[in-house]
């Protein structure tokens, strides 16, 4: 896969929890009755980006049947809720704090209904991955859970090793339902700048 094409499919895989940064930083200034700005958006993309930092490897690499793995290093939310909530609230300001605890939280949501095999939501009480209306071994579940070893057979056997080509660089229904999300949160955040 082409770097141009890494690219474009890295930023429409990122597009709703971008949109969601967006959005969650004008909403929460609001409620807050604070001035909206530059700085506060741009913090608001960062939270809901930071948990992917890692994946940043796969601008070399090229994403595969095995990407989900890098969500075993900050994709944790019983952890990194309180302590991104806590750290920048000691930081900086209950704004920033709420911010990051909303964007983070709405990315791990994102990690658990989109693609892939969901997020260890009870860490460290339990290291099953955890996903809402996902398929688990072709079968369609409500709940879906897997040990690292039932992940690890469901990539193997229905993994997509060109999942990004094919959901984010063709026509598709994600790739569809996500703009349209995108595009709903994006212009939702204009009416609220705008009723400031
Ligand atoms: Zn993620």
């Amino acid at each position: 896969m082409k770097l141009r094409e890494k690219v474009l499919g890295g930023f429409l895989v990122s597009l709703l929890d971008i949109s969601a940064g967006v959005f969650l930083s004008i909403v929460t200034a609001k409620f807050l009755g604070l001035k909206i700005s530059l700085c506060a958006v741009s913090f608001g993309i960062i939270s809901s980006l930071w948990l992917d930092l890692d994946a940043l490897s796969l601008l070399k690499k090229g994403a595969g049947k095995w990407t989900h793995e890098h969500r075993n290093l900050f994709h944790f939310p019983l952890v990194v809720l309180p302590v991104a909530f806590i750290a920048c609230y000691v930081l900086s300001n209950g704004y920033y704090a709420t911010v990051v605890l909303l964007a983070t939280f709405f990315h791990l949501v994102h990690d658990s209904i989109g693609i892939g095999w969901g997020v260890k939501w009870l860490y460290p009480f339990s290291h099953k991955n955890y996903k809402f209306f996902g398929l688990k071994f072709k079968e369609r579940r409500i709940v879906s859970s897997w040990t690292k070893e039932e992940q690890r057979r469901d990539a193997t056997l229905n993994g997509d090793d060109n999942w990004l080509r094919n959901l984010y660089l063709r026509p598709s229904v994600v790739l569809f339902v996500e703009i349209g999300l995108s595009l709903f949160l994006l212009i939702s955040s204009m009416f609220v700048v705008m009723a400031l």
